[in-house]
């Protein structure tokens, strides 16, 4: 359904992702990891809101033309020889834990971590920093064990949150099998098996090209690993949460009970929480729109989706504002495209 909906949506701009294999000029030669522009590479959280709002008042705007759209293409037309072919320079992908269970009985489906591993392989070759907040779901929520046999919401909620640990282990093996350097980084101590999260080591180890997987949420209960993302998406400066799960994005109402259900391209911050379209927790949310961070919603099951919204090609729902419809309120309604309309 993704594939069709998409495939049917307004014309994109976007260069395609050179196939992993093929020779691109954009890489380096190997053994050394250069980025492929020289230019400061990270929005910094005032470029962050205008990409978010689509402004073009922000003091680089001559050369970020492409700002304006979501999913539009961003690259610095003074660095000729080395167009971007990516549009967010560092992404923070949340992937749930229901996602990582895939269709399958078991916990965890190693046919998904691989699939995840070789779709970040391909872009942090052309320099895309990548950080993976990993959810728990598939192996315990503690909301719904609280309350069992004595079990009290806390502490099912740091059962919870060690579910995440062993998700992020899984999924760092897979990608260290292939080559991809990678470090977990944990919300609470457990240093046999990973780092402690410290802010500064998590971007370094970002900007050395590593990639870092975010493990046990925030590190406290009453809370998720949506808001541990939209969290560790602020602090480490990425400019987009992208959220991996099994849906093909936000829907106007369930599609598994209501057959006209419409996939969104476009969403506000403000219609995801007014008309409860249970893409994110309320707290995940709200902390993205006070950081005007955007998210990408998108199906994880889809070949090639994980790379696509890496690199900022049209997929699943885009959750932002335009400057416009910022200004204009509620406009968004007006001017959202509908995917299965186009
Ligand atoms: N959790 C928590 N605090 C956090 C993140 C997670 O207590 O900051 C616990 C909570 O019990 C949650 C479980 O960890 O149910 C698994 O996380 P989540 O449900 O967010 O995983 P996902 O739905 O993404 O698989």
């Amino acid at each position: 359904m993704a594939a069709s909906a998409a495939a049917a949506g307004p014309a994109t701009f976007l260069p395609r992702l050179p196939s992993p294999r093929s020779p691109s000029p954009m890489l380096p030669p190997l053994g050394r990891r250069a980025h492929p522009v020289a230019a400061p590479l990270c929005l910094s959280a005032k470029r962050r809101a205008c990409a978010a709002m689509g402004s073009s008042s922000s003091s680089n705007s001559g050369n970020q033309t492409s700002l304006m759209l979501p999913f539009s293409f961003t690259f610095d037309e003074d660095s000729s020889s080395s167009r971007r072919l990516y549009r967010w320079k560092r992404v923070l992908l949340k992937v749930s834990g229901e996602a990582l269970a895939g269709n399958h009985t078991e916990n965890i489906d190693p046919k998904i971590t691989m699939a995840i591993a070789r779709e970040v392989a391909s872009v942090t070759k052309l320099g895309v920093e990548v950080a993976i907040v990993v959810g728990g779901g598939n192996i315990f929520r503690g909301a719904s064990w609280a309350g069992c046999s004595g079990l009290d919401r806390s502490s099912a909620d740091y059962i919870g949150m060690l579910a995440t640990v062993m998700n992020a282990i899984f999924l760092q093996a897979t990608m260290e099998s292939i080559g991809i350097p990678t470090r977990v980084q944990t919300a609470f101590r457990m240093s046999e098996v990973a780092e402690p999260y410290i802010r500064r080591r998590a971007v370094r180890h970002l900007e050395k090209g590593r990639v870092v997987i975010f493990a046990a949420g925030t590190g406290n209960p009453f809370f998720t690993t949506d808001t541990a993302a939209a969290l560790r998406c602020a602090e480490i400066n990425a400019e987009v949460v992208l959220k991996a799960t099994n849906v093909d994005g936000v829907y106007d109402a369930d599609p598994r009970q209501n057959p006209n259900a419409r996939l969104l391209e476009t969403v506000s911050y403000h219609e995801v929480t007014t008309r409860d379209l249970s893409v994110m927790d309320m707290t995940a949310i709200t902390l993205c729109q006070e950081n005007n961070i955007p998210i990408v919603v998108f199906n994880l099951q889809e070949p090639g989706n994980i790379a696509k919204a890496i690199v900022g090609e049209k997929v699943g729902t885009f959750i932002g504002c335009t400057r416009d419809q910022e200004l204009n309120g509620n406009t968004l309604v007006q001017e959202r495209r509908l995917v299965n309309e186009a």
